[in-house]
């Protein structure tokens, strides 16, 4: 699998172009905006979209999937159901960050942990991580080491839970028992920023790291 990351909005969102080279056909995961540039990078991949994955429903993440899915007709998958509530705001959230009138979606499937999503022939494995929102998924690739973990996990950081729903212990929880059994030496593509592995996170993440979470039990 190939991975191009093109960080979109004023957020810097990181959104991934997920190739797979033997089928040449390509998944986007979190198209937040610039839907243009989305598309002109597909292209030069050479790669055909087969679909849209979400891993939540804030509109820095989503905010043009509705517009990605009318002009290329694939499939939108993720977020969990319990990000619903997320999503039928995006238009609002959109006019209230400056975005501009983004378009309503409904995803055409709702994910669950222990669910796979396939493009191509790729499989990704799904893992339910509320906290930072209640619907919260991640998506990895086992045979890349590499998993697309939205805002649960950043090089040095996590994601926030001050907005609502936010659950700051589920978000832990949900870091300790669904990210770090992945392995140490997996690569995570964080929503924003810089990527890194599961083995630094644990070694020098300030609010993750063993030490930090031993000093807590
Ligand atoms: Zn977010
Ligand atoms: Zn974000």
């Amino acid at each position: 699998m190939k991975v191009s990351i093109l960080p979109v909005t004023a957020f810097q969102q990181n959104c991934s172009i997920l190739v797979d080279e033997a089928s040449c056909r390509a998944a986007v995961v979190d198209p937040g905006g610039e839907v243009d540039a989305i598309l002109e990078a597909l292209r030069q991949s050479g790669a055909e979209l087969e679909k849209i994955l979400i891993t939540h429903g804030h509109v820095d993440h989503c905010g043009c999937a509705g517009e990605l899915r009318r002009r290329t007709g694939v499939p939108v998958e993720g977020p969990h159901e319990e990000d619903r509530f997320w999503i039928e705001q995006l238009a609002e959230s959109g006019m209230r960050l400056g975005m501009g009138a983004l378009e309503p979606f409904t995803p055409d499937r709702w994910l669950e942990d222990g669910d796979s999503v396939r493009f191509g022939r790729l499989i990704l494995e799904v893992r339910h991580c509320p906290g930072h929102t209640p619907g919260h998924v991640i998506f990895y690739s086992k045979n890349d080491h590499l998993a697309m973990v939205g805002d649960v996990l950043f090089q040095g950081s996590i994601g926030r839970t001050d907005l609502p729903r936010g659950d700051h212990g589920a978000l832990i929880r949900s870091i300790t028992t669904r990210l770090w059994p992945l392995g140490n030496e997996v690569v995570f593509i964080p929503g924003h920023g810089p990527v890194s592995t599961i083995g630094e996170e644990r070694q020098s993440n300030p609010y993750v790291c063993d030490r930090a979470l031993a000093r807590l039990a």
